[in-house]
């Protein structure tokens, strides 16, 4: 097998070589610089390399290494609190020493390999172990990453430490071959697990759209599409910071020039919520300026869903960010086009919708092999160009994630925040997870839902006709209807994230506030088959007491209250009539 050659030609970062024959997906060093590269075709005697760093300045002619290996990445303590590059390089290091614009040919660990960790063994000498199993902890900010026996490592330990260690270390044998705290594992395969499980515990968000109306479940997967402006970032951040996932994996992909930049010294900055310490402790951040090479914002997602997954093993509940999957496919169509692929829809390669399938498909609530329930979920911000959700970006995930939240730029410009469209947006786990809110909400959540769309969807019907003929046509009853559609949009789908009580809503409060809209509605259809006036019902006093509650300091207090004021109203309101 030959491992060196050399470049025959080079356009952009697509380079051809000759003279090696390497395995598709094999990394490969570029150049004198040793550019690194990914073998992304291999056509006769033609090797086509897609190159994660610049390649102006490569000549034909200079050498090509192949190191018979596949892009890995390096999983072990210390990844929790990193901000990475698409290909697992520590930004920080690589932007300390080398400025903005990132230098070629530096090859950068994920992990840092001189720090020592402290190895708590799990298991004894003699103890049989199979691969995925603990054999000990580490400590890693909160949590206790498990050392686990890397696949393809069985058998007898006959070794096991105990103390302080790099992650180059050995800190146990087991069946005649060195266990380290770090595992390598190709970022392109997804890691094994012994059974897939049902989606049937929502990911509880405290964001009320989300949670009561469009769930997603953990392992569950969602596409955010909208606009620019729309709030895709504020979403994905609010989901980082309050879902009730242990760890977050947040891949960023630059709309523009100096937006990711904006993510690097924001997202460092959050809060996390439930602590009050940085949410980098337990969030693990990959970053693609859009001055960095395609390709290492193609390899990103993988790069960062391997972690995820790798936590996962663990037995923990992982979300994933996607912010934006159109730049991941934009540079997909960019390595495409220069490796004169015939285009598909709007230039973007044939195999787009197989690269999103086989991304979201790594996501899933899973046994792991260890035996031990652990989830990553998965969330897609995409920015379709205008706004039109029609482009293949788009189209190709809403056929493959199951909850579809759609962002919509005329409710921004409505100041209705978040800006999700209730007619449009969808979720296929609500009849998955209905069992699951009636044990652990309340019996009739479901119905509650059901009575929630209906008002929606009337509202939406009643409106048409309001528009063509004014609403003084319309008779008591449907006046009545677009009064409580306008609570529920006003009161429980409006949430301010930058508010410090309504940023997050218990699911129990998410209920209760339901609840008492319903009984305003009841009562209110009560008083009118008792010839009270429409009008009077709806300047009821208590209404606007119930649009308030959501900012009191005391909010679940405020609404016990609100529902005594509110009989009392309707009383009143009775008698005076
Ligand atoms: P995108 O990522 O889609 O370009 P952003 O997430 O940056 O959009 O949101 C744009 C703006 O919309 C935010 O800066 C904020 O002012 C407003 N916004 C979005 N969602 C919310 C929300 N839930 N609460 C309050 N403001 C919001």
């Amino acid at each position: 097998m030959a491992k060196m050659g050399k470049i025959n030609r080079i356009a952009g970062p697509v380079v051809t070589a000759i003279g090696i024959s390497p395995r598709m997906y094999d990394v490969v060093q570029v150049g004198e610089e040793r550019l690194m590269g990914e073998v992304i075709k291999i056509v006769g005697d033609k090797t086509v390399i897609q190159v994660y760093e610049d390649t102006s300045g490569l000549s034909p002619g200079e050498e090509v290494v192949d190191t018979g290996q596949p892009l890995v990445a390096e999983l072990g303590p210390g990844l929790l609190g990193s901000v990475y590059d698409g290909i697992q390089r520590p930004l920080p290091d690589l932007l300390r020493e080398m400025g903005d614009f990132i230098k070629r040919g530096v090859s950068a660990p994920g992990l840092d390999h001189q720090k020592k960790w402290a190895f708590d063994p799990k298991v004894k000498k003699g103890d049989k172990v199979e691969p995925g199993q603990t054999i000990g902890i580490v400590p890693e900010s909160k949590f206790e990453h498990r050392i686990m026996v890397p696949h393809g490592v069985t058998g007898t330990v006959e070794e096991i430490m105990e103390g302080d260690f790099t992650v180059d270390d050995v800190v146990a044998v087991v069946g005649g071959k060195d266990v380290k705290m770090m595992q390598y594992w190709p970022v392109r395969r997804a890691r094994p697990f012994a059974n897939k499980l049902l989606p049937d515990i929502p990911l509880i968000t405290g964001q009320r759209i989300l949670d009561t109306l469009f769930p997603l479940t953990k392992g569950g997967t969602g596409a955010i599409p909208g606009g620019f402006g729309t709030g895709k970032t504020v979403t994905q951040q609010q989901l980082s910071k309050w879902s009730d996932a242990e760890i977050v994996v947040y891949i960023g992909c630059g709309e523009r020039g100096n937006e990711m930049t904006e993510v690097l010294t924001t997202f460092p900055d959050l809060e996390d919520p439930r602590t009050g310490d940085p949410l980098m402790e337990r969030t693990v951040l990959i970053a693609n300026t859009s001055n960095m090479p395609v390709a290492a914002r193609e390899a990103s997602v993988y790069t960062g869903i391997t972690m995820a997954e790798y936590y996962r093993d663990m037995g923990f509940d992982v979300s994933l960010m996607a912010d934006s999957t159109s730049r991941w496919a934009e540079a997909m169509r960019e390595i495409s086009s220069r490796l004169e692929e015939m285009p598909g829809e709007e230039g973007y390669p044939a195999y787009l919708a197989a690269r999103l399938s086989e991304f979201y498909e790594r996501a899933g609530r899973v046994e792991t092999m260890a035996g031990e329930n652990g989830s990553v979920s998965v969330v897609g911000a995409v920015s379709p160009p205008g706004g039109d959700l029609s482009e293949p970006v788009t189209q190709n995930t809403l056929r493959i994630v199951k909850v579809f939240w759609a962002l919509d730029s005329k409710l921004r410009e409505r100041r209705h925040f978040p800006a999700i469209n209730w007619l449009t947006s969808y979720s296929l786990y609500v009849g998955n997870v209905d069992e699951w809110f009636r044990k652990n909400v309340a019996e009739d959540f479901p119905e509650l839902r059901g009575w929630t769309m209906e008002v929606l969807s009337r509202e939406a019907e009643l409106q048409e006709i309001v528009q063509l003929v004014g609403s003084d046509a319309l008779p008591d009853e449907q006046k009545l209807i677009l009064e409580i559609a306008r609570m529920i949009r006003e009161i429980f789908l409006q949430q301010n994230a930058f508010h410090p009580i309504d940023t997050y809503s218990p699911l129990v409060r998410q209920y209760q506030v339901l609840k008492i809209i319903k009984r305003f509605n009841d009562l209110s259809m009560k008083s009118l088959e008792a010839d009270l006036p429409v009008d009077a019902i709806i300047e009821l006093p208590v209404r606007y007491r119930l649009s308030k509650a959501k900012y009191e300091e005391d909010v679940d207090g405020e609404l016990e209250e609100i529902v005594k004021e509110m009989d009392k109203q309707f009383d009143e309101l009775g008698g005076a009539a």
